[in-house]
């Protein structure tokens, strides 16, 4: 059995407006935001439900329904999409960067493997909750 964050669509995860940007966000469970902010025992999840926000030009990382947001700065993660460096990490579960991805052709099939093996940890790895392969490169030889 594959883990459930892989899987092609749960059950419908609630949708909410990013208070910055103003475009709507899946939600993340209390716990994927405790796997990357900063100080994780003083943070209390209080029930509130959080979603992510994974607009580049935007710095708001997770905001609740009723008005928290935690921006970049307090998480301990380095937010792959919101972050131009080529070494930035695209593939949390495995530590790829966007660099690694492009430069070699067999590491999308590598997590592709891994994840339909259920070795993925997404979940609490990856930032956006969610699988990493979608935001893999289209083509790992572009040169
Ligand atoms: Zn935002």
């Amino acid at each position: 059995m594959t883990a459930d964050c892989c899987a092609a669509n749960p059950d419908k995860p609630r949708k909410l407006r990013c208070p910055a940007n103003g475009i709507e966000y899946a939600e993340v469970p209390a716990r994927t935001v405790s796997h990357h902010i900063r100080q994780a025992w003083q943070w209390a999840d209080r029930g509130r439900r959080y979603f992510y926000c994974d607009d580049p030009g935007c710095d708001i990382v997770y905001f609740s329904d009723d008005g928290v947001v935690i921006p970049t700065v307090q998480l301990r993660s380095v937010i792959g999409v919101k972050t131009p460096s080529a070494h930035a990490p695209l593939c949390y579960c495995f530590g790829i960067s966007k660099a690694d991805a492009l430069n070699e052709s067999g590491i999308r099939d590598f997590v592709v493997e891994q994840t339909r093996r259920g070795l993925c940890s997404c979940e609490t790895s990856n930032p956006s909750g969610k699988c990493c392969l979608k935001d893999f490169p289209r083509s790992g030889n572009k040169t």
